[in-house]
């Protein structure tokens, strides 16, 4: 059961972190990034404890979803076409990857169509990479005033996807920042908005994520193996 060692590495290596940093384990939120993976290895992870799963690709959580216990929450962390957005509302507990307001903006219509309210978060890019999909730090309060405006859309905070690198320490600068901006936003009065999450960290780094302030970590290969 290769897959329930790893997950189980992972919640220590995340019990180790916190207790580093004096926080509490409970404070952070372990979600399993299925992508790529089959179903009976996702049961593994399910049967070893894990109830929150990662997808990255619409098609694939849609299938995935009824192959699996219903006690599972689904995460859409990946890059979000609007043409999509229809078959993930409803489905995913919370999507990670929210990186524009034009998505946003059909989140909205979309769970009103559904009568729901969808929990987002808004992408940031924090290290302004032009590789990667996100709002730049100096974007995001103009976006979360705007969103305001949307009654089904709840932002719950912050998610970013930092930099490949090949020792961790090389992004605690980008965590710490993001970390100190959310603390910022939580203080400020914007309706429509709860800054509870803090969606950062993978497998190469989600150690020092979470010794900087993660409530959310995404860790794929971590559990799962290579893909
Ligand atoms: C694939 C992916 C992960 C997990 O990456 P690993 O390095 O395999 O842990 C986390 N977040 C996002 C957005 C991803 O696409």
């Amino acid at each position: 059961m290769v897959v329930q060692e790893n997950l189980h590495k992972v919640q220590r290596q995340i019990e180790e972190a916190c207790a580093v940093c004096g926080r509490e384990p409970g404070e952070v939120t372990l979600i399993a990034v299925s992508k790529t993976k089959p179903v009976d290895m996702l049961l593994d992870a399910y049967e070893g404890g894990a109830r929150h799963f990662g997808e990255n690709k619409v098609q694939e959580m849609v299938s995935k979803i009824p192959q699996m216990p219903k006690d599972i929450s689904w995460h859409m962390i990946g890059h979000l076409q609007t043409n999509k957005v229809r078959q993930v509302v409803g489905r995913a507990c919370l999507i990670h990857s929210v990186d524009s307001l034009r998505l946003a903006r059909e989140i909205e219509k979309e769970s009103e169509r559904q009568n729901l309210v969808t929990s987002i978060l808004l992408e940031v890019n924090v290290a302004r990479e032009e590789s990667k999909y996100g709002f730049f730090l100096e974007e995001v309060e103009e976006a979360l005033h705007s969103i305001r405006e949307f009654p089904h859309v709840k932002v719950k905070g912050l998610m970013t996807i930092a930099p490949f690198v090949s020792n961790a320490e090389e992004n605690r600068a980008v965590f710490r920042k993001l970390y100190q901006f959310y603390v910022d936003m939580k203080t400020k009065n914007i309706d429509n908005k709860d800054m509870t999450i803090l969606s950062m960290g993978m497998t190469g780094d989600f150690t020092v994520a979470v010794e900087e302030g993660a409530t959310m970590v995404r860790v794929g290969t971590g559990i799962f193996g290579t893909r």
